[in-house]
């Protein structure tokens, strides 16, 4: 089974970092974020943010620690045999400090897709991916749409959302994993 992976928020720990670090460059104390779009968390224009990842890229997408389990259920998918592809919504420009990442880590990768500011839907499609793991509601209900099943990892910006059915909620890797190796057992969708 092909089986997609999205990196923030999914492999990478990125919002706890990231939330901290806002906190310090706007003077704010926020301690959870309950939008995923975090310029309106802090109420700030989108560019705004936007340029303060840009000036501090390297330091921003290195900093963040790997997710719990995710590195072992990962390895467990490849051993089992299923194709990891990473769709991440980082811009192609950020390919080797990505790769730097994932390599310090040790979590296995070979195809990593950025999708930028465009959709990953498009991206499922061509690789015709069977399975895809997410952390964001819109990109999860896209993805599902498209009748691709859809693993949500719980998360304070997404726990309010209802999903349709083939999205299916988890709070944790070991319940990712589960889920994914019941639906190889089904066979093809
Ligand atoms: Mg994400």
């Amino acid at each position: 089974m092909r089986i997609g992976v999205d990196i923030d928020g999914v492999v990478a720990d990125s919002y706890p970092a990231w939330l901290q670090e806002l906190n310090r460059h706007y003077g704010k104390q926020i301690t959870v974020l309950e939008d995923y779009e975090m310029h309106l968390v802090f109420d700030v224009p989108f560019d705004d943010m936007n340029n303060f990842f840009v000036e501090n890229v390297e330091y921003l997408l290195s900093m963040p620690k790997p997710i719990q389990g995710a590195k072992e259920s990962i390895e467990k998918l490849i051993q089992e045999g299923h194709d990891i592809v990473y769709i991440t919504a980082r811009r192609p420009e950020e390919e080797e400090i990505t790769r730097d990442w994932l390599k310090k880590h040790g979590i296995p990768h070979e195809t990593v897709l950025f999708s930028g500011f465009n959709s990953k839907v498009e991206l499922v499609r061509q690789w015709q991916m069977q399975a895809f793991v997410e952390d964001h509601s819109v990109n999860a209900r896209g993805i599902a749409q498209i009748g691709v099943p859809v693993f949500l990892l719980t998360t304070s910006y997404n726990k309010g959302e209802v999903l349709p059915e083939n999205v299916a909620r988890c709070a944790d890797w070991p319940c990712i994993l589960k889920g994914l190796l019941q639906l190889a057992k089904l066979g093809p969708m």
